[in-house]
């Protein structure tokens, strides 16, 4: 678990260097200040710990850095950890079966790529198109090794479903509303979500979930700012409601089963 902690605040401080260079298409080799320019030493570096040594400030210019870095850095150390302890088959990935690892790995690397889009919507209300395509890959193949060893048992018409309610109503409600209520990127982000939960429950539970922790979060800003015209990124409360019931599905099953 420590090395997982380890491993999550390295990935989430590369995801957080990757929201940047995606938007301004640096292609440069290092990391520097946004303000001075001022190139990050090897020190300057160090997930977590550098940005609290440095109280979230440039060594050189001493400009702020952002809140985001930090806490994409916990978060995602957070969320390896969690993954681990709250894994559906962690008997097989304590015994060491290679499916179940490749799949758990697939999950973490989704998990880095899901912190990207959540801080690139959260802070310009825009899902950059490759990566999500990059994601629905991902997911593919997760689902293709989870479906594989049980393959007869797979109920396609759930699947089916599940794609129709997650992505399909999401488009339908971006087409409908002539992109007002969501936006274009959010039922594309909904293909992979919905490829991973695979089944037609669990995509109507992930909408709910979404819409209640988005509803939960924006309601008291909307309550604030009621007079202006607010525009609100649904991404991160997807990505969230989609955490949320991959972990919590035996419970939903049992319950439905009851
Ligand atoms: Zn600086």
């Amino acid at each position: 678990m420590v090395f997982l902690f380890i491993f999550g605040a390295v990935f989430g401080s590369f995801a957080c260097c990757q929201v940047w260079r995606i938007r301004k298409k640096d292609k440069s080799k290092f990391s520097h200040c946004l303000h001075c320019k001022y190139q990050l030493r090897w020190y300057d570096n160090i997930p977590i710990i550098s940005w609290l040594s440095l109280g979230g400030k440039c060594r050189k210019c001493k400009k702020k850095i952002g809140y985001a870095e930090i806490l994409a850095e916990v978060g995602l150390a957070v969320a390896f950890v969690l993954s681990f302890v709250l894994w559906p088959n962690r008997e097989a990935l304590v015994n060491i079966d290679i499916l179940e690892i490749v799949k758990f790995v697939l999950f973490l690397v989704q998990l880095t790529i899901f912190t990207v889009l959540f801080i690139y919507d959260a802070k310009w209300c825009e899902l950059p198109l490759g990566l999500m395509l990059g994601s629905l890959g991902v997911a593919v193949v997760f689902e293709c090794l989870a479906i594989w060893p049980n393959f007869d048992g797979f109920n396609w018409l759930s699947f089916a479903g599940c794609l129709l309610i997650l992505p399909g109503f999401y488009f339908a409600m971006y087409k409908i509303s002539n992109e007002c209520w969501v936006g274009g990127g959010d039922w594309i982000l909904c293909l992979p979500l919905a490829v991973m939960l695979g089944d037609f429950w669990l995509g109507l539970m992930c909408v709910f979930a979404a819409n209640v922790i988005g509803s939960a979060v924006m309601l008291p800003v909307a309550i604030k700012n009621k007079n202006k015209k607010m525009k609100v990124p649904f991404g991160p409360f997807l990505i969230l409601g989609f955490l949320v019931i991959f972990f919590a599905r035996e419970l939903i099953f049992n319950f439905l089963v009851i």
